[in-house]
């Protein structure tokens, strides 16, 4: 590492970018294989054999009986919501990624935020209580940087209020709650393969649920609303996944235990490199529960580690580690809804908007070694020791999405 920081004028630790959502590519061989076999076959999509055994993989790793692979996750919620005909007002919460709010008003429904736990960053059931309506149709859940929704209490509102309930699942296959595999809460649940999320299909999602109505239906619709036989049953859209996603998808969920295997060890890493360094903390999932760790995310307690979080973040960019601040500022504050929060916020959310501003996603997956996670985690000790003497022009946000 170099002496000095790079916002002191230092060399960058890094002279490649570490990105945060590098993509995990565990066994590309395979994957061309595959994808060789499917153009053999001159059978590229609509229900081939490696979307078929990955629907079968899904299921099984989900715990469920039922999964309809899809071409990502964004048009699966939508699908869902329509199968499932959701109208009116859902409630979602606002500390997520903005596809779970847009897949609803893509569709019609208005959804309304509610703020979360901030011990967790998930959804806070009673919250949730206060802005239902006699519009609410459904509750959309979401787990967290694949930490598990409080499940138990979820499905206590919802059949309290006679409320659907589903789950934006994107960043938690692999992930169980008190034993049980994610996939299987709710109604329904909606998982994401896009590149960045650790199993991925380049892009793809799939829905998982017990419901065999429900799946019956998401699949038509999926497909033009065409059963088996080719005959038109309902209206539908297209949203296969093809065989080129399929052949990624397979390869990367055989590989799954190797990959959660690789983020728990950086998240021990992590946890080990910045126990000491004041005012930066490493969300925990909760111990009863297993998770991917897909996401590692630090707090910054901006009075205590004496530096405020867009500062950490741009000292880290100067390093050339590139983070992102999952999920500042929160659908409510983001375009359109912030422009109408009577509507989509009608309570103030003020531990969304607190968590939002304090986290810091950091590198990890298979791209990302052990030595890595070491320098960054000494890079943060030294942002926080040296942080009075950075200059305040040194720090400039970067830019950056996803
Ligand atoms: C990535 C993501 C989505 C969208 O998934 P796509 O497959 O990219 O459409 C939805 N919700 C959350 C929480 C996500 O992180």
């Amino acid at each position: 590492m170099a002496a000095d920081l790079a916002v002191l004028g230092g060399d960058p630790a890094f002279r490649q970018p570490l990105h945060v959502g590098r993509p995990n590519i565990p066994e590309p061989g395979k994957v061309l294989r595959r994808i060789e076999a499917a153009m053999d076959r001159r059978w590229l999509t609509h229900f081939g054999p490696l979307s078929r055994q990955f629907e079968e993989k899904i299921a099984e790793a989900a715990g469920v009986r039922y999964c309809v692979a899809m071409c990502n996750a964004s048009i699966g919620l939508q699908i869902l919501a329509r199968a499932a005909g959701l109208r009116g007002e859902v409630v979602v919460p606002s500390f997520t990624f903005i596809a779970s709010a847009h897949t609803l008003l893509w569709e019609g429904i208005t959804p309304v935020f509610c703020d979360i736990d901030e011990s967790t960053g998930n959804i806070d059931p009673d919250h949730a209580r206060h802005v239902i309506t006699d519009r609410t149709t459904g509750i959309l859940a979401v787990h967290l940087w694949g930490h598990p929704a409080p499940t138990e209490r979820l499905d206590d509102l919802a059949a309290e209020h006679g409320l659907a309930l589903f789950y934006d699942s994107a960043h938690a296959i692999g992930s169980k709650h008190h034993g049980r595999p994610v996939g299987g809460f709710g109604g329904a649940e909606v998982l994401s393969f896009h590149a960045t999320k650790f199993i991925n299909s380049f892009e793809g999602g799939a829905l998982v649920t017990d419901d065999e109505g429900l799946a019956e239906q998401v699949r038509l619709m999926h497909n033009y609303g065409r059963g088996t036989g080719a005959e038109v049953r309902s209206v539908g859209t297209n949203a296969k996944m093809t065989e080129v996603a399929a052949a990624m998808g397979l390869t990367s969920l055989e590989n799954m235990p190797y990959l959660i295997s690789v983020n728990s060890g950086h998240y021990r890493t992590y946890r080990a490199g910045l126990a000491g360094v004041p005012g930066i903390s490493l969300r925990a999932p909760d111990p009863a529960d297993e998770v991917n760790h897909q996401y590692i995310v630090i707090e910054v307690d901006q009075e205590a580690a004496g530096i405020d979080r867009d500062s950490v973040v741009a000292a880290l960019a100067a390093e050339n580690v590139l983070t992102r601040t999952h999920f500042h500022p929160g659908c409510h504050r983001t375009e359109p809804y912030v422009r109408d929060p009577a509507r989509h916020a009608p309570l103030p959310l003020p531990r969304s908007e607190a968590l939002g501003d304090r986290v810091i996603s950091l590198p990890t997956g298979m791209e990302v070694t052990t030595a890595d996670v070491t320098t960054v985690c000494r890079l943060i000790g030294r942002i926080v020791e040296l942080a009075p003497k950075i200059p305040r022009a040194a720090l400039s946000r970067p830019t950056g999405v996803i």
